[in-house]
């Protein structure tokens, strides 16, 4: 086994890590009113790192999962808004292009999201069911040599950027889980409106978007049936990038921390110099540390995707650490933790999201639940026969 990361792994992140911690931590503040973060995009674009997800032919980087995730580690350390932002372009809509969509379509749009000229928004939640998806009403009917979408979604990120909309939908009223496929619809398209927003505490908008009889042409329909099951590992993948941006929430704010205590005098003497707020520190390191492991191998053994058992356990792990270390920062930096002025108040509510989006908590840990009590749990050669131990 290896703890360390390779030459290469560093020298891509170094140059991610400089621009986070010096132009990202010092706009870091601006994004909180629900402003989309364009500027950071542009530097990002213009390091190359966008197109993480991206094949090399259409101009990305092709990037593995893990070092994907140490790169949205390293945004997530300064700016929440500009993680998720950056998630987008990496997550499911741009792997759905990249293997789905004609040609045409692929040498259009994944070149634009490689310059941040061209933001994706995925659409699955819908007003009465999110985490229920074998209960979306969304449908997609055939007219002609056209698709016609009808149906509303709701809390999508980026949608009031985004040039292209990779949505979930029902294929002729078909039912169940197995019904659902996936449309690619354009801005622009006549009867797509963004016709909610909704601000977040990570400081992000999330829109509701209709569709009213959004026809589009027969190419766009990417997936016809069984689109989740499809998509299994682009979703699996999504589960160790959301996790890394909860390390990396937590990992800056351990650092705000650190930096506060050893600068703020209290009784004479600074905060650090207390046994109880070493120990707090103590803790908030063992465990940033454990969601690291549980993490980094989640993503150093994915082939080329995650094993979807160690990707869910790294996911509520990171996702609820993240929570524990935010908070116990903005408890070390006393009343001044809960302003604006300290970056730590920022780095707590954007830790909110990780637990929520990309599988909720409750439904990981169902998955990890059925998969230790069930034929394929943990036997006499080891942890789940994974070969890791
Ligand atoms: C910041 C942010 C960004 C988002 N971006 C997008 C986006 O870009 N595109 C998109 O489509 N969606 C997006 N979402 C929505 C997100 O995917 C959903 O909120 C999520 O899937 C949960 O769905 P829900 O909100 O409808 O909760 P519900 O499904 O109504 O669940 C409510 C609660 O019940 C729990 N629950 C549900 N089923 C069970 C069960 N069987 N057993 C026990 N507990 C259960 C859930 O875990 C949750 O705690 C975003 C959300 C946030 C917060």
């Amino acid at each position: 086994m290896e703890f360390r990361l390779t030459e290469e792994q560093r020298a891509l992140i170094a140059p991610v890590r400089r621009l986070a911690q010096t132009a990202f931590r010092e706009r870091a503040r601006r994004w909180m009113d629900g402003t989309f973060p364009w500027e950071n995009l542009r530097d990002l674009a213009r390091l190359g790192v966008l197109g993480m997800s991206v094949p090399e032919e259409y101009g990305g980087l092709g990037l593995p999962v893990f070092e994907t995730a140490l790169i949205l580690e390293e945004i997530a350390k300064v700016c929440y808004p500009t993680a998720m932002a950056v998630l987008g372009e990496a997550g499911v809509q741009t792997r759905v292009i990249a293997r789905y969509a004609p040609e045409s379509i692929r040498a259009r749009i994944l070149p634009a999201v490689c310059a941040g000229e061209c933001i994706l928004a995925i659409c699955m939640t819908e007003p009465h069911a999110g985490t229920d998806v074998a209960s979306y009403r969304t449908n997609a009917v055939r007219r002609g040599d056209r698709w016609v979408v009808n149906g509303t979604k709701t809390l999508i990120s980026r949608a009031a950027e985004a040039g292209m909309f990779v949505v979930f939908t029902r294929i002729e009223g078909r039912p169940g889980r197995e019904g659902i496929g996936c449309v690619l619809i354009e801005r622009g398209t006549p009867g797509l409106e963004v016709t909610g927003t909704f601000h977040t505490m990570g400081g992000e908008n999330l829109h509701e978007v209709q569709f009213r009889d959004c026809a589009v042409p027969e190419e766009n329909l990417v997936i016809r049936e069984d689109g989740f099951r499809r998509l299994l590992s682009a979703f699996n993948t999504q589960r160790c990038l959301n996790p890394a941006i909860s390390l990396g929430l937590a990992e800056g704010a351990f650092d705000e921390a650190l930096r506060y205590v050893r600068e703020r005098t209290v009784f004479g003497h600074p905060i650090a110099d207390f046994q109880g707020v070493r120990w707090k520190l103590a803790d908030m390191f063992k465990d940033i540390e454990a969601a690291r492991g549980l993490l980094y191998r989640a993503c150093a053994t994915a082939n080329p995707f995650p094993d979807p058992f160690l990707a869910a356990t790294a996911k509520v792990f990171c996702n609820e650490m993240a929570i524990r270390v935010t908070s116990e920062a903005v408890q070390l930096h006393g009343g001044f933790g809960f302003t604006d002025e300290y970056p730590v108040s920022r780095l707590y509510r954007g830790a909110r999201y990780g637990s929520l989006g990309g599988g909720a908590s409750e439904t990981l840990r169902d998955l990890i639940g059925k998969r230790l009590v069930g034929p394929d749990g943990p036997g006499p050669d080891g942890i789940l026969g994974l070969g890791c131990f």
